[in-house]
């Protein structure tokens, strides 16, 4: 039998998570929308609500509570502000590496206070040469003494400039194997550590994305994260499986948003006398909104019952974090054509989930990047 319902705890949990980002969150949206920036105070209420805890070992202060009770508060988080839940996630994404690759040592340093949002984790991958390539990977380290030196740049990482555990993915300068990589936890205020540009992103605003530089960044020997030379296995699976996860989380939410908004604007949108929710392109639009929520939603947690279980669900995220991502940007035009004129119009939130649609996509890996992984793994047993 497969059980496609909530157990009672999870089902506390997600009203919990979303009279958490009612109360908290949805009043702090304006201002993000306004100004761009994080809000201290959700990063506070984050912390306090122990949302940063979901996938922490209890033994190391988290709740333990696993990667679908992560997925169900990210989705009620992303139905009121996607950019929240962006951030969130990408601090999940920062700790898993921690998780699955530290040393005792560095999760009795670390993960109690990622767990109680005292610190703030991201991951650094991505270099202006591109992301889909990471193995091309530029930023550089050698070895000196009992120290790492690192040198290089990362862009578009998101919680760039409040992060100060950050695991920074970097290539072996005396190696000639591109595949000589290591990952470093480097720590906010060290020297030759610093975030530069920060971006002005079309939607998630409140998210906080932006640049880092290196400049021969000294890190000392036991903040080498999993083994030297074997780096990309420790950001791959994170960013495989949590990565991912959280952007079906930031989907499903956002999804959500619009198809709730749909259904209200179309029951009060008076038009020839009546609802315009009688009219069958309305009808249709809203039917195909819950129809692809709802498959969304079975692939996201599929995926996340399948990691919970301690098995690698990398593909199965591959697939939720394609069909949801895409889904969302559907979801997200259809209500803003739902709303007429008023669509285009800033009191309305579609507007809002129309922008935050468009930054879904190249998050966590591009669509394309998705077939490839995808195609790679049914094409598998055919390999010759
Ligand atoms: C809001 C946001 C937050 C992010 N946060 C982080 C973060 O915290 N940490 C981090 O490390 N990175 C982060 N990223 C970076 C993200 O992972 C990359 O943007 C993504 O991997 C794509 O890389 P790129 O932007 O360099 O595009 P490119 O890799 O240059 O791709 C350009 C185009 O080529 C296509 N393409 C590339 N390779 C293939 C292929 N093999 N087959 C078919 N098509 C292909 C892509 O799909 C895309 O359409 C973030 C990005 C965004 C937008």
């Amino acid at each position: 039998m497969i059980d496609f319902s909530f157990s009672e705890e999870q089902e506390m949990l997600k009203q919990a998570s979303r009279e958490f980002a009612e109360s908290k969150i949805t009043p702090k949206v304006p201002e993000m929308e306004e100004t761009g920036k994080v809000s201290d105070d959700i990063v506070k209420a984050l912390g306090e609500a122990e949302m940063m805890a979901l996938t922490i070992p209890e033994e190391y202060g988290g709740l333990g509570l696993g990667y679908t009770a992560r997925l169900i508060a990210l989705e009620e988080i992303a139905r009121v502000s996607v950019a929240t839940a962006m951030m969130l996630q990408v601090f999940a994404l920062g700790i898993e590496p921690i998780i699955l690759f530290g040393t005792e040592e560095q999760k009795e340093k670390y993960l109690p206070g990622l767990a109680t949002g005292d610190r703030l984790a991201t991951v650094a991958v991505t270099e202006p040469g591109g992301g889909s390539d990471p193995g091309s990977c530029r930023t550089s380290y050698y070895r000196d003494g009992d120290d790492y030196v690192i040198s290089g740049r990362k862009c578009f990482i998101t919680n760039s400039h409040i992060a100060d555990t950050l695991t920074v993915l970097a290539k072996d300068g005396e190696s000639d194997d591109p595949r000589a990589l290591a990952t470093f936890i480097v720590e906010g205020g060290m020297a030759g550590f610093r975030p530069t540009h920060e971006e002005h992103k079309v939607g998630m605003r409140g998210c906080n994305t932006g640049e880092l530089v290196f400049e021969e960044c000294r890190v000392p020997k036991e903040n080498l994260l999993g083994q030297d030379g074997k780096g990309m296995r420790v950001a791959m699976s994170a960013i495989g499986m949590v990565g991912r996860g959280g952007m079906v989380g930031c989907a499903l939410g956002l999804h959500t948003a619009c198809l709730e908004a749909s259904l209200k604007f179309a029951s009060e949108r008076i038009l020839y006398g009546k609802p315009i929710s009688v009219l069958q392109t309305i009808q249709n639009k809203l039917a195909e909104m819950k129809i692809e929520l709802d498959a969304g939603r079975l692939l996201g947690y599929r995926a996340a019952s399948m990691q919970d279980q301690g098995m690698r669900a990398d593909n199965e995220f591959a697939v939720a974090k394609h069909f949801t991502t895409e889904a969302a940007q559907k979801a997200a035009k259809m209500a803003v054509d739902i709303h007429g004129g008023y669509g285009c119009m800033d009191e309305f939130a579609v507007t809002r989930y129309y922008r935050d649609a468009a930054v879904l996509g190249p998050s966590a890996g591009t669509s394309d990047i998705m077939k490839v992984i995808v195609a790679r793994w049914i094409l598998k047993p055919y390999r010759k």
